[in-house]
């Protein structure tokens, strides 16, 4: 029998530009690990989200560059020496192993650094403009102004911090102001960070997190006069939905992903496999990024697949909180159901089962499947856990092909060396990164992000596209 995961169950309140508020209808938030109740939030009303909008729009931030700056560094700093509490709480609200918590703690870290950075840049242009016979003795110079309106951001459960931050942190750097709506599995980390912002000095009404039913109040996010622009990571279904809602509002849509990992015959196989394992079971497999399906050369298929095996069966898994443990569980219990169905789905129609598909509660352990076809759901549809599906293929036309063949189109990793290969890749993927001998989900917090086709429009994230996005241009001339 597990101990209690908490001594009392935390009763966390809105923050409408700092201003904790509580009401009586609430949101449970549980550990999924024994699914006990660590903490309730409140559901939000209509009128709160329009309080928290009106108070956006109406707000003019006077921050100066370095006050900016300041306030992103201090954040930075406070969130390293709360690095273990954080952990734990995301810990505690989404089953994601302590392992993985950390990591996420130290990827908000660098974003928050890059933030504070990149405030201080300037960010104008200067034309002249006596280029042409046309021209003038004059010059055009562009300006960034924040909008004038509210910034809404609607974020997943599966990293509760680092989708937070990613919307939050270019918002302050830009002097904009943001209404955030957390992901009602996840909510705690996000209400965390808000604390923290305020107490690096951030003005309160730069800042409101809502919480709750988004049936009830994501209309009112999407369609408010007060908004003008909406910033959503999820999955596909309700981005689409947003588009359809979120008229005549700039909308960056970040959505699910079905990433490749292609092996040719060239690569190396122990450097393939090690990547296949640690891009498909870190963060439980939950990540835009992580690595869908494995599509393998026939003729080192074997090899590949005997390493892969060695690996997953090396990972350990299970009790989210002992620090021991790679990988801890997936959301919730109905998110593993779905994964077995699948997985079973797949087995019945000839894939072959070669490690686990073993499932308690919401624990689900890594999963190898072999001889898979493209055509089977667990690799036509984004299955967002610790799957291994392995593909086999027989040349690079056939292997863009089958990658080119979902609806999704965000990440991708290749392993080769040969340069007529990776030309290939680069240019014919239809996605918004080719990864050379790294997994799909490698990159910087500052480098730009984002997928084509249904994974999202091809506006991109990372802070510095954040903030362009973030941002009006505006142009004013001058006669010298
Ligand atoms: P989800 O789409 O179920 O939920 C995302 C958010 O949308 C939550 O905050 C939810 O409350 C909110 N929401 C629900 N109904 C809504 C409505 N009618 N209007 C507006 N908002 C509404 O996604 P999830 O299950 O939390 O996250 C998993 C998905 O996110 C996966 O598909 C994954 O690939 C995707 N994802 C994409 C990226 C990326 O950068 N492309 C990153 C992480 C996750």
């Amino acid at each position: 029998m597990n101990a209690p995961a908490v001594e009392a169950i935390r009763r966390e309140s809105l923050r409408i530009a700092g201003e904790k508020v509580h009401r009586d209808r609430v949101i449970e938030v549980t550990y999924p690990f024994t699914g006990e109740v660590i903490a309730t939030v409140p559901k939000a009303t209509i009128d709160d989200v329009r309080r928290a909008l009106r108070i956006a729009r109406e707000f003019k931030s006077s921050l100066t560059r370095h006050d900016r700056y300041r306030i992103l560094m201090r954040a930075g700093e406070l969130v390293a020496q709360r690095k273990d509490e954080i952990s734990r709480t995301i810990t505690l609200e989404s089953g994601l192993s302590r392992k993985d918590s950390l990591y996420e703690v130290g990827r908000a870290s660098d974003v928050l650094l890059f933030a504070a950075n990149q405030a201080l840049v300037d960010d104008g242009q200067i034309f002249s403009c006596d280029l042409t016979p046309h021209g003038k003795s004059r010059k055009v110079y562009t300006l960034k102004e924040p909008l004038l309106g509210a910034i809404v951001a609607i974020t997943p459960f599966n990293h509760p911090l680092n989708q937070v931050i990613h919307k939050v942190a270019p918002a302050v750097a830009t002097n904009n102001r943001i209404v955030l709506k957390p992901s009602e599995k996840t909510p705690l980390a996000a209400l965390i960070l808000a604390d923290i912002l305020y107490e690096a000095g951030l003005p309160p009404e730069m800042l409101s997190v809502v919480t709750g039913d988004p049936a009830e109040i994501a209309d009112e996010l999407l369609t408010s006069d007060d908004v003008d622009l909406v910033t959503f990571t999820g999955g596909v279904a309700i981005g689409k939905h947003i588009a359809a809602r979120a008229v005549y509002k700039r909308q960056i849509l970040e959505l699910g992903g079905n990433d490749p990992l292609i092996v040719m015959e060239d690569a190396d196989i122990e450097e393939a496999a090690t990547l296949a394992a640690a891009g498909s079971y870190k963060n439980s497999g939950q990540r835009c990024t992580a690595i869908k399906r494995m599509l393998v050369h026939e003729s080192v298929a074997d090899q590949f697949t005997g390493l892969l095996l060695e690996k997953t069966l090396a990972l350990k898994y299970g009790d989210p909180m002992n620090e021991s443990m790679d990988m801890g569980t997936v959301i919730d219990e109905a998110a593993a159901k779905h994964f077995e169905a699948v997985v079973n789905e797949a087995i019945a129609q000839g894939a072959r089962l070669l490690a686990g598909n073993v499932r308690v509660g919401a624990l689900y352990s890594p999963t190898v499947l072999d001889r898979v076809d493209p055509e089977m759901r667990v690799v036509r549809q984004e299955t967002f856990g610790p799957v291994s599906p392995i593909i086999r293929f027989g040349s690079i036309d056939e292997a863009i092909r089958i990658s080119n063949g979902t609806a999704y189109g965000l990440s991708s990793a290749v392993c080769t060396n040969r340069l007529d290969y990776i030309t290939r890749f680069v240019r014919e993927l239809h996605v918004g990164t080719v990864n050379v001998r790294e997994v799909p989900g490698y990159r910087l917090e500052m480098t730009p992000f984002g997928g084509i086709k249904d994974s999202g429009l091809g506006y991109k994230e990372g802070v510095l596209e954040a903030m362009k996005s973030f941002c009006n241009t505006k142009t004013y001339s001058l006669p010298w």
